[in-house]
């Protein structure tokens, strides 16, 4: 499984749509402070249905749409796109490249798309789990994030644990089962 490509179109300060490639041998993005660098990796987690405004440095969801700048009117729909070379079937589907869309509008409308076909948040979240990556993967640690692991509660950092183990899918199976 291979991260290709990152398309952000109206996402925070990228009113243009942008598309990233990341071909082999690049290790890293650098640009000068406000440049986007960490509006990047924030699109990289809300693709990947991140829920918490917080955790992109928000206040509210809406937020994350592009909100104007001198020479622009702020736009009305936030888009990124993000897509996996599959075939290593490494993410639980039989599609071998696969591209997760996630749209939000300032009404609050919003959309998840797999592959073009419309999906719940459900779906995005059970083609990650246990997988490494995904909302609440520790593929990627933002600022702040490693004295909160410190910091934490044993409980916290036992979730952290297993979520590390890959064990995670099981206790959301057990709960869903124990709520029937
Ligand atoms: P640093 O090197 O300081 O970490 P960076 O490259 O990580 O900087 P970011 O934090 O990604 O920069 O980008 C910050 C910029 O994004 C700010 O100029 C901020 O105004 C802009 N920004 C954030 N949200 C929006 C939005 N909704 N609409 C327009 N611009 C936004
Ligand atoms: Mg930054």
């Amino acid at each position: 499984m291979q991260l290709l490509s990152l398309t952000l179109d109206g996402f925070k300060s990228f009113a243009h749509k942008t598309t990233i490639k990341f071909e082999e041998g690049m290790t890293g993005i650098v640009g000068p402070n406000g440049s986007g660098k960490s509006n990047i990796i924030e699109a990289i987690r809300w693709v990947m249905g991140e829920q918490s405004a917080r955790h992109l440095r928000g206040d509210k969801m809406a937020d994350v749409i592009f909100n104007g700048s001198t020479d622009r009117a702020p736009l009305n729909r936030a888009l990124v796109s993000i897509t996996f070379d599959n075939s290593d079937h490494y993410l639980a589907s039989n599609f071998t490249e696969l591209t997760i869309t996630r749209k939000l509008y300032r009404n609050g409308d919003s959309e998840y798309l797999i592959n073009g076909q419309k999906v719940r948040l459900k779906d995005i979240v059970d083609l990650f789990i246990d997988s490494g990556l995904g909302r609440e993967s520790f593929s990627i640690i933002s600022q702040g994030r490693i004295e909160a692991v410190f910091n934490g509660k044993p409980a916290d950092r036992r979730a952290i644990i297993e979520a590390v183990a890959g064990v995670a899918k099981y206790r959301k199976n057990k709960e869903t089962a124990e709520k029937r």
